[in-house]
């Protein structure tokens, strides 16, 4: 618990400029409403221990006929809204609103939201630090269940984004298996990543970007391949291999000394599609 003292230094700037004013003189609040407290009496002061004077009122709050009494520069902040029935009706809205929060959708929607809002989320980086959110709509869990039983939500399958650099909204989302989601993201991968450009031990040049199938297909290590690529070795055997082009999930450059995609050979240019 805070002690009167304590409360004070925690109560916002405004209120505290606001405490020393209504200490200093007398506000007319009769009749005012405040939330759901209309105020019905005259303005009186009282002590505080430890703390000085305060101006006080009665108030009526809407859910009964009791008359209570509040402190003046808590109503006028907007801190004492009601009785506390207020913030009583809001804590039992939220445990027992949908009744689904021991739920799997409601994981997936916990979990949604926060790989998009919060920064300590281990996949944060991949979500909301690539600016991927979670639409307006789908911050009231109820929408987000409504709309996916009207989408085919079942158990076996997972959320997916139809365009993996949009947002989680409606219009971008769909329920599939796990591994269609997997196999999405996988071909994604590979169709975004790197243009290699090989010269062989032969003198033949050519490009790919699947350096673990290229490697399958001429019996070399893929691993081999990516030290050439990052100029760990010189070659391998007889084999010469350097990155051409880099592409992030948003289509952009990320590095390498990488020419425009209508630059890339010819050969070259339908890795990228
Ligand atoms: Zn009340």
């Amino acid at each position: 618990m805070l002690t009167g003292k304590a409360k004070v230094k925690t109560m916002p700037i405004l209120c505290q400029v606001f405490n020393s004013f209504v200490r200093k003189n007398k506000i007319e609040v009769l009749h005012i409403k405040y939330g759901r407290l209309t105020v019905i009496g005259e303005v009186y002061y009282k002590k505080i221990k430890n703390f000085g004077n305060y101006q006080f009122v009665k108030a009526k709050c809407d859910c009964d006929d009791n008359i209570r009494e509040y402190r003046v520069d808590q109503l006028k902040c907007g801190n004492t809204k009601s009785c506390g029935c207020l913030s009583r009706e809001k804590a039992a809205q939220r445990m027992t609103k949908h009744g689904l929060s021991g739920t799997r959708i409601y994981s997936i929607w916990k979990d949604m939201r926060k790989r998009c809002n919060n920064s300590n989320s281990s996949t944060y980086k991949y979500y909301g630090r690539k600016g991927i959110k979670v639409c307006d709509e789908w911050n009231d869990f109820m929408n987000f269940y409504n709309w996916s039983m009207k989408n085919g939500y079942a158990d076996e399958l997972t959320i997916d984004r139809v365009d993996s650099s949009g947002n989680y909204e409606p219009n971008n989302c769909r329920w599939i298996t796990k591994s269609k989601n997997i196999a999405k993201r996988n071909k994604e991968n590979i169709r975004i990543t790197r243009v290699y450009k090989y010269t062989s031990p032969d003198y033949k040049t050519g490009y790919f970007n699947n350096a673990a199938e290229f490697a399958r297909n001429n019996n070399l290590c893929s691993k081999r391949i990516y030290d050439v690529c990052n100029k760990k070795i010189k070659q391998y055997k007889g084999w010469h291999f350097e990155i051409i082009k880099e592409l992030n999930k948003g289509q952009e450059t990320i590095s390498r000394e990488s020419t425009q995609e209508d630059e890339l050979p010819v050969e070259a240019q339908g890795l990228l599609c």
